[in-house]
C-alpha cells in the first residue's frame, strides 16, 4: 500500500500522500485520450504515470483493465474526471477566449498539462501551484519528451494552506488584471480554515470580469458513502484511500462567501455535464460523487 498519511506527511513528491493523488488523475486521463469516445486528450498524462514507481504498473487503456469499463476505478471513477477535465477544459478556454482574461492560476496543478496541450490566446500566463515535490516530479518528465507549453507557464512550489499572495504577485500576477483562476480536485484535502483563507486570497486578488471554477464535497459526514465502490476499489486496487486524504472538518460555504462579494456562482452537479455531452457517471446507490459540486463564478466587471 502506497503511504496515505495526510497533510502533515514528510511526503513531499507523487511517491505517496496527498501527491499522489495527481498519478489518479493523470492515469484518468491517459484512458480517457485513449476511448474512441474521448472527452478530453492529453497526450501527456501517460508519460507522468509510467514514470512513476507507485504507477508504472496501472492501466492506460480500459482494454487493459481486466473488467474495462465495468471496473468502479478505471471504468466510472476515471470517466469522472475525464469528464471533469473537459468541462474544465470549456471553462478556462471560454474565459480566456470570450472573456478576455489573460492570467490563468491553476491552484493544485498536480500533473495538469493544460498550459502544453490547450490553444492560449497570445499574451496567456499560466500560473501553476503545488507542492514543489510533484512540481519537480512533473518538470522531470516534461522535460525528458521536451514538452513545450503553449503560453508562458510559471511554476511556483507552494503549501497553499499557507498565504501564498505575495510568491504570486512577486512572479509578475498583476492583480489589476482580470484573472482565470481553478482549484480543481484541490479544496476537500485542505483544511476548511485554509480554504477559507485561499478564497478570501482569490477574491483579493481578483479584478473585476474575473472567473473561478473549484469543485468540492456537500456531504457533511464523508464517511457516509466509505463502502461505495469508487472509495473500496481505488483503495483495494491500488493502495490510495482517498478518503484518509480528504480533510474531514466541516466545510466552508465559500460559494455563499463568493456570493456575498460581488460574484456570481453557479452550483453544478458533474451528471448535469454527462447528460449534456451524452456520455460520463451518471448517479448511483452509495455513490462517492453524489456529494461532488463543479463551482463556476464570475466577479462582477463593475
Ligand atoms: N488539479 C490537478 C488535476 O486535477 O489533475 C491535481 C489534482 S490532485 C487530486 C490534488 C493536488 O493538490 C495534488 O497535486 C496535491 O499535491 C495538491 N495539493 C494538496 N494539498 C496541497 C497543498 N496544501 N498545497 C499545494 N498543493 C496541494
Amino acid at each position: 500500500m502506497v503511504d496515505t498519511a495526510h497533510q502533515n506527511t514528510a511526503v513531499e513528491g507523487v511517491e505517496g500522500g496527498i501527491g499522489v493523488t495527481a498519478l489518479l488523475v493523470a492515469a484518468a486521463r491517459a484512458i480517457e485520450t485513449h476511448r474512441p469516445d474521448s472527452l478530453a486528450r492529453d497526450p501527456y498524462a501517460e508519460h507522468f504515470v509510467l514514470a512513476a514507481p507507485p504507477s508504472a504498473k496501472w492501466p492506460l487503456r480500459t482494454e487493459h483493465v481486466p473488467d474495462g469499463d465495468a471496473n468502479p476505478l478505471w471504468g466510472r471513477f476515471a470517466r469522472y474526471f475525464g469528464l471533469r477535465t473537459r468541462v474544465l477544459d470549456d471553462f478556462l478556454l471560454q474565459s480566456v477566449h470570450t472573456g478576455g482574461a489573460r492570467q490563468v492560476v491553476l491552484l493544485g496543478a498536480g500533473l495538469d498539462s493544460r498550459a502544453f496541450r490547450l490553444d492560449w490566446p497570445a499574451g496567456c500566463v499560466i500560473f501553476e501551484m503545488d507542492r514543489e515535490g510533484v512540481l519537480a516530479f512533473k518538470h522531470k518528465v516534461l522535460d525528458g519528451i521536451q514538452a513545450t507549453p503553449k503560453a508562458a507557464r510559471v511554476a511556483l512550489p507552494m503549501d497553499l494552506r499557507g498565504d501564498w499572495a505575495a510568491a504570486l504577485t512577486d512572479a509578475g500576477f498583476d492583480p489589476a488584471a482580470p484573472t482565470v483562476w481553478l482549484a480543481e480536485g484541490l479544496l476537500f484535502y485542505l483544511p476548511a480554515a485554509a480554504e477559507t483563507c485561499l478564497i478570501d486570497t482569490v477574491d483579493r486578488l481578483s479584478a473585476g470580469g474575473s472567473a473561478l471554477a473549484y469543485e468540492v464535497k456537500l456531504e457533511k459526514d464523508l464517511l457516509e458513502y466509505r463502502d461505495s465502490p469508487l472509495y473500496t476499489a481505488t483503495r483495494d486496487q491500488i493502495g490510495i484511500d482517498l478518503l484518509s486524504l480528504f480533510d474531514g472538518e466541516p466545510r466552508p460555504d465559500s460559494a455563499g462567501d463568493l456570493a456575498s462579494r460581488n460574484w456570481t456562482t453557479s452550483i453544478r452537479t458533474p451528471f448535469e455535464f454527462t447528460h449534456r455531452h451524452g456520455r460520463g457517471p451518471l448517479p448511483e446507490q452509495n455513490d462517492a460523487l453524489a456529494g461532488n459540486r463543479w463551482v463556476f463564478a464570475n466577479k462582477s466587471p463593475s
